[in-house]
């Protein structure tokens, strides 16, 4: 498959931009090869610079569950951007979409707007201190909550591909009050609570995407539901990818563990740039202008973030068999990749969720960041580049998730299946 393009344009991008990408991942370091370049996305494709098409299992990281360019989504967008891109000042569409969240996840009164996801972990971790009025945070080995200082403390995915357990220019003082336990590890947790009387929250991904695909165990979760609720601390479940994803509801309703606030992006923007975070009243009514919690943004719900968000949310509500569907096809992924690993005897194992997927190189149970971190990643690497050569695009790691949406079909997972077996054979 030939990429010149991708390289001639990739060999500019690294004289301008770090790295030649505006996200780590995008550079596909990973995978030892170079990234490619997107023109355009239609339905469950990509086609790059080159005009090479892919089936697309990163879907810009979850937000495209509709797939590219959904009709749905962009009827009447003209006329949405016709009246005006940005206010700052607030629009009717916002209180539509605050409403549409409120109503969808479990025990969530309120909801403010963000930009990104990393905004919306970073401010509900000071809406946590500013209402327990305590200072630690505990967060968990290979979860990953964006980019803010106090949780970029081993935080899986791109700095776990990276090595960086912690990223330079973190102050220590700052990092001195983030607590890391292991994930699905109770007794951890409930060392930390001993040791200290001073834990404003507990964030985590219920469901882990961020070190390849771990779901939390439900006696874990329910577990740290009980010891926030005595210690008096909250517990704050990441579903910036979860949310909308693994069901409308997220992994609150799929577990049916009510945290005391959740952390919303990806999918909830509809391609684009928006987080959200919210809870219950008496907390969310800490935030600024109410209460003394400051947090703000220019651009903050957006009204063409909002347009395209509500509109991906009433989609996904709109019919029941939705999230049914995307599952079923998930389940066929890993029937499929389950039958070729035995047949070509390669040292792998498929791992889903709902509707979410890891081919971990890698034998055993995968139940926390140990267990992935002895996953063999070359081979990752050789199989990425395989698969990407049959016009399979995969997410450029071994440490991330592959994404389903509801434009994958039958035929684009039959031909995945077969370039798994061809990938799985060429590189045993
Ligand atoms: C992507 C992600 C974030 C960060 O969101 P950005 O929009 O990239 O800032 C936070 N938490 C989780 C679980 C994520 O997957």
């Amino acid at each position: 498959m030939n990429r010149e393009k991708s390289r001639k344009i990739y060999e500019e991008a690294v004289k301008y931009i770090p790295g030649g990408v505006n996200s780590p991942a995008r550079a596909f370091k990973a995978v030892n090869t170079g990234p490619v370049f997107v023109k355009r996305g239609y339905g469950s494709k990509i086609e790059d610079e080159d005009g090479n098409e892919y089936i697309d299992y990163i879907g810009s990281w979850g937000p495209a569950i509709l797939g590219h360019n959904d009709e749905r989504l962009m009827d009447g967008l003209g006329e949405v951007i016709e009246k005006g891109m940005s206010f700052g000042l607030p629009t009717k569409i916002e209180v539509d979409m605050a409403k549409a969240m409120v109503d969808s996840y479990p025990g969530m009164d309120m909801v403010r707007m963000v930009n990104s996801g990393t905004e919306a972990t970073m401010s509900a971790i000071r809406v946590a201190r500013g209402y327990t009025g305590k200072n630690k945070i505990i967060k968990f080995e290979g979860c990953y909550h964006g980019h803010s200082d106090s949780l970029l403390v081993k935080s899986g995915s791109g700095t776990l591909t990276y090595g960086v357990p912690t990223s330079l220019g973190v102050p220590k003082a700052v990092v001195e009050d983030t607590i890391v336990c292991r994930f699905n590890d109770l007794e951890d947790v409930r060392k930390a609570f001993a040791e200290s009387d001073d834990i404003a929250g507990i964030i985590l991904e219920p469901i882990a995407g961020n070190m390849g695909l771990i779901p939390g165990d439900k006696e874990f979760l329910q577990g740290l539901r009980e010891i926030t609720e005595e210690n008096g601390a909250l517990l704050i479940f990441d579903e910036v990818i979860t949310g909308y994803r693994i069901a409308y509801g997220g992994a609150a309703e799929v577990y049916g563990i009510t945290p005391d606030m959740a952390c919303f992006g990806k999918i909830i923007g509809g391609g684009m740039p928006v987080g959200a975070y919210g809870g219950k009243r008496e907390i969310m009514k800490i935030v600024s202008p109410e209460g003394g919690v400051y947090q703000a943004g220019t651009l903050s719900g957006n009204p063409i973030a909002m347009h395209l968000g509500i509109r991906s949310l009433n989609i996904l509500k709109e019919d029941p068999s939705i999230y049914e569907e995307m599952i079923e096809t998930a389940k066929k992924i890993e029937q499929g990749f389950k039958i070729n690993i035995e047949k070509t005897g390669v040292k792998a194992k498929i791992v889903r969720y709902r509707n979410m997927l890891t081919l971990f190189f890698g034998e055993g149970e995968f139940k926390n960041f140990d267990d992935v971190e002895k996953c063999d990643t070359d081979m990752y690497a050789k199989y990425f580049v395989e698969m990407l050569d049959q016009g399979i695009m995969l997410p450029p790691a071994q440490f991330e998730c592959m994404f389903i949406g509801t434009a994958h079909s039958d035929r684009d997972i039959e031909k995945t299946i077969e370039a798994n077996y061809i990938a799985l054979n060429n590189i045993k």
